[in-house]
C-alpha cells in the first residue's frame, strides 16, 4: 500500500465510489474534476429554492453491496417509493406499468385486435434474422407494438432509426415476453417492471454530499475541482501526469478513469504498447446523444393534474421525451408553494434545439405541456441545462468499435476504466458505483472484470 498513489479522473458517482473504497485502506488518492461540482449526471440542482435532478433519477438495484453502500451513506433517508408513471400516446394517458384493461380501454378494441394479430403473425411467420432493435422488437412483440410504442420513443432517444440500433439494446432492456407481461398484468403482478424504487430524502445530493463529507475529512484524499489531467505518460510501473492547474510530472501508481474515452485518449502520450491510431479511429466512430434539460418552477396548484413521478412521451406530436414532476419526489420541500417540472429533449449537436436560445427552448417546453393538457400557466422561474454526450448510442455494430478500443486500453497496466463514460455504457447509477468500487479494489491488487458488471435495469423478471 505504501507505494500506492491513485489518481481518479472525474467526481461523478463512479469516481466518488472509488475514492470512498480507497479511503478504507487509507491509500493516497487524488481526484480531479473538470467542473466546479461533484455528482456528474447524478447532480441535484436548485432553482428558486426548488430541487431538480438531471432528469428523473430512481435508485433500483438487486446488488446488495451497492444498496448497502447508499444506505451506509444516508441511512434512513434512503426510502422506498411506489412507482407512479403514465405513458402519453395518441393524445391519451395510459397507466404505466401497463394495465391490460386500461390499455384496452385507451387504445380501443380495433387497435388491441391488430396488436394481438400482429403478435401472432410475428410468432408464427417471422423468420428473418435479427440484425437490429427493430427486428428484435418486431420478432418478439409484433409490428404493431413496435410502431406504436417502441419506434417513436426510441428514435427520440437515439436520433437514429430503430433499424440502425443494435438488437442488444432491446434485448438487454426488455426481458419479458408479451405473453408473460399480459398474464402478469391480468393477475396484477407487475414483476416484469420495477414497481418500487428507492430515493434518498433531499435527492442525490444528500448521497454525494455524504461522500464528500467523508472524503474532505480524510487526510489521504485530495479533491481538485476545475482541473483535468492534460498529459498521462508511462513511468516504470506507474504514470507521470501533468494537470491543467500547472502541476507537472506527478507520479501515480494507478489511474481510475470515469471520463469520456475521447478525453482520456487525448492525454495519453508515449505508450508503445498501444496502437494510438487504431484507438483514436475507433473512438472517433462512437456516437453520442446530447441532452437538453428544461427545468420549470410553477405555483404548486398549477401542477395539480400531474400526480406521477414522470410521464414517458410516445406521442410524435410532442417534442419532449419525458416530463417529470420533481414535486412528487421527497426533496424535503413538502411545505413549499412551488413545484419543479422538468422536460428532457435528446438531440445531436447538429439539431436546432442544441443551439437555440433558452427562451425559444422554454417556448417549446411550455407548448408541449400545454398540448398534453398538463400545465397552462407561465413558470415563475426556469433554467435550461445542456449536457453534451449524455447518452452513448448503441448503434448497430458499436461492439466492433468498443472491442477495438478496450483491447488497446487494456494493454495499459494500472489503468482502470469504470462507469458510464469510460466503459461506453448506457448504465444506471448502481453500475457506476459498483465499477467504481471494483476499480478501486483492482488498484489494490484484486482482479475483477468490470465488464462483467451489468449496466442497466431491464424491463423483465430477470432484470439486473
Ligand atoms: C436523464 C438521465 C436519467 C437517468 N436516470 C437514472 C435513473 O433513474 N437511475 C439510475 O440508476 N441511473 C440513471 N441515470 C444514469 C446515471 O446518471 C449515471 O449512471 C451516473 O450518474 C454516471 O456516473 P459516472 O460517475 O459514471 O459518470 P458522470 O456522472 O458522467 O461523471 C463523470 C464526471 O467526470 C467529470 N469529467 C468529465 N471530463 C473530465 C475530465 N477530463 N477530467 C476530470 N473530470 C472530468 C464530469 O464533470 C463528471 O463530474 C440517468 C442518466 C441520465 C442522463
Amino acid at each position: 500500500m505504501e507505494n500506492k498513489k491513485i489518481l481518479i479522473l472525474g467526481a461523478g458517482y463512479t469516481g466518488l465510489a472509488a475514492a470512498i473504497e480507497l479511503n478504507k485502506s487509507k491509500v493516497e488518492t487524488h481526484i480531479v474534476e473538470k467542473s466546479d461540482k461533484a455528482g456528474g449526471l447524478s447532480q441535484t440542482i436548485t432553482l428558486s429554492d426548488i430541487k431538480f435532478e438531471l432528469g428523473p433519477h430512481i435508485y433500483f438495484d438487486k446488488d446488495t453491496e451497492v444498496t448497502a453502500f447508499w444506505r451506509d451513506l444516508v441511512g434512513d433517508k434512503f426510502k422506498s417509493y411506489e412507482r407512479n408513471n403514465r405513458i402519453f400516446y395518441n393524445g391519451k394517458f395510459i397507466k404505466s406499468p401497463l394495465s391490460v384493461w386500461d390499455t384496452l380501454f385507451k387504445l380501443g378494441p380495433f387497435s388491441v385486435i391488430s396488436i394481438i394479430w400482429s403478435f401472432i403473425i410475428a410468432k408464427i411467420f417471422r423468420k428473418r434474422p435479427i440484425n437490429s432493435a427493430e427486428d428484435w422488437v418486431k420478432a418478439n412483440f409484433g409490428n404493431q407494438l413496435f410502431e406504436r410504442f417502441f419506434k417513436v420513443y426510441n428514435e427520440k432517444i437515439w436520433g437514429i432509426k430503430s433499424s440502425e440500433i443494435s438488437p442488444n439494446w432491446a434485448g438487454q432492456r426488455i426481458k419479458s415476453s408479451l405473453t408473460t407481461m399480459v398474464v402478469k398484468s391480468l393477475k396484477k403482478e407487475h414483476e416484469f417492471i420495477i414497481k418500487t424504487f428507492d430515493f434518498p430524502d433531499g435527492g442525490s445530493e444528500s448521497i454525494y454530499n455524504a461522500q464528500l463529507n467523508i472524503l474532505n475529512k480524510a487526510e489521504n484524499v485530495h479533491l481538485k475541482y476545475n482541473c483535468v489531467a492534460t498529459k498521462i505518460s508511462p513511468s516504470g510501473s506507474g504514470f507521470i501526469v501533468d494537470f491543467s492547474n500547472g502541476e507537472k510530472g506527478i507520479y501515480f501508481s494507478n489511474i481510475i478513469s470515469s471520463i469520456h474515452l475521447s478525453d482520456l485518449s487525448k492525454t495519453l502520450v508515449g505508450f508503445p504498447e498501444v496502437a494510438l491510431n487504431t484507438l483514436n479511429n475507433a473512438i472517433n466512430k462512437l456516437m453520442y446523444r446530447n441532452l437538453v434539460l428544461v427545468n420549470l418552477v410553477f405555483h404548486k396548484n398549477e401542477v395539480k393534474n400531474f400526480k406521477e413521478h414522470w410521464i414517458d412521451i410516445h406521442d410524435p406530436s410532442i417534442t419532449a421525451l419525458r416530463v417529470t414532476n420533481f414535486g412528487n419526489y421527497n426533496f424535503g420541500l413538502s411545505n413549499s408553494e412551488k413545484s419543479g417540472v422538468g422536460l428532457e429533449y435528446n438531440c445531436f449537436e447538429s439539431e436546432d434545439i442544441w443551439t437555440m436560445s433558452d427562451e425559444k427552448i422554454i417556448e417549446i417546453a411550455l407548448a408541449d405541456l400545454n398540448k398534453m393538457g398538463l400545465i397552462q400557466d407561465k413558470p415563475i422561474d426556469f433554467s435550461v441545462i445542456k449536457l453534451a454526450k449524455a447518452y452513448p448510442i448503441y448503434f448497430n455494430a458499436f461492439e466492433k468499435q468498443t472491442e477495438a478500443i478496450f483491447s488497446e486500453l487494456i494493454k495499459i497496466k494500472g489503468l482502470e476504466l469504470a462507469g458510464r463514460n469510460s466503459m461506453y455504457k448506457w448504465n444506471n447509477m448502481h453500475h457506476s458505483v459498483k465499477t467504481g468500487i471494483l476499480a478501486a479494489r483492482n488498484c489494490l491488487g484484486s482482479k475483477n472484470n468490470l465488464f462483467e458488471v451489468k449496466g442497466m435495469v431491464s424491463i423483465g423478471k430477470d432484470s439486473d
